[in-house]
């Protein structure tokens, strides 16, 4: 499996895109940094969007995603989500007063974005992969997602703070490869993380006592204020597993 970091932190400066994950060049992980990062005939290829949550951190260029590419031949986006996040897209950002509703345009026949409800942990497929979306502790409704090809597979959190199902489903899968999860806030703002359902290296650390298998696992999210401190707490924990995603590279899974 193949996964291009198109953004991997929890705010924008320059250089510093939002969450988003392309897998295998045509399907989106989260997308906040899908067309601030992707050209216009990269963005074409993408059809298929795992939306874990509402926040604009993950969601943010799906409406110039689809306004970049609303008259290209053969464009259609497939956004996936649980009813939860799909509501939310529909009230709050697909709603004709933040953007238009997409749902219906150019007609209601052949609309240019499908959102298409789905429930935590059935598997459904998307180009050969195998996707579950798991249930995980923000302060919004929100899943992670398993992805799962013939070789292997990858774990990929979302936001969240302590969370228990997420580690019961992440320790049953078989050739698990890595797992991404964030860290958002250095330990100095433990309280803030608290509230808002994210993480700092010293929730990590205990977090991480729940994963059974040993694999690297690859952290997003931080806010880019903070984070020359939390790289330094990271390193701090001296976990050889831990590693910080790094913007625009790709990693093979
Ligand atoms: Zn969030």
């Amino acid at each position: 499996m193949k996964l291009r970091v198109l953004g991997c932190y929890g705010g924008n400066i320059p250089g510093h895109g939002m969450t988003a994950f392309l897998v295998n060049d045509a399907i989106s992980l989260d997308a906040g940094w899908v067309s601030g990062a992707l050209s216009l005939k990269e963005q074409v290829r993408v059809k298929d969007i795992l939306i874990s949550h509402s926040h604009l951190d993950h969601t943010c260029s799906l409406p110039f995603l689809i306004d970049n590419n609303f008259s290209a031949p053969g464009f259609a986006l497939r956004i996936y989500a649980i009813p939860e996040v799909i509501a939310s897209m529909k009230n709050h950002l697909f709603n004709n007063h933040t953007w238009p509703d997409f749902t219906c345009l150019p007609n209601d026949l052949t609309p240019v974005l499908k959102l298409v409800e789905i429930a935590p942990e059935e598997p459904f497929e998307i180009n050969g992969l195998t996707i579950r979306a798991v249930h995980v502790s923000h302060i919004v409704p929100t899943t992670g997602f398993i992805l799962e090809d013939r070789k292997g597979a990858i774990a990929f959190s979302s936001d969240t703070g302590p969370t228990e199902r997420f580690w019961e489903v992440v320790n049953t899968v078989k050739r698990l490869r890595a797992v991404i999860t964030e860290t958002s806030f250095p330990n100095e703002l433990q309280e803030l993380a608290n509230v808002s359902g994210h993480m700092t290296p010293g929730t990590l650390e205990i977090e991480l006592r729940k994963l059974k298998t040993d694999v690297p696992v690859y952290l997003y999210g931080g806010k880019p204020k903070h984070l020359e401190k939390i790289k330094r707490q990271i390193r701090g924990l001296k976990d050889d597993r831990l590693k910080m995603f790094v913007q625009g590279r790709t990693y093979r899974f």
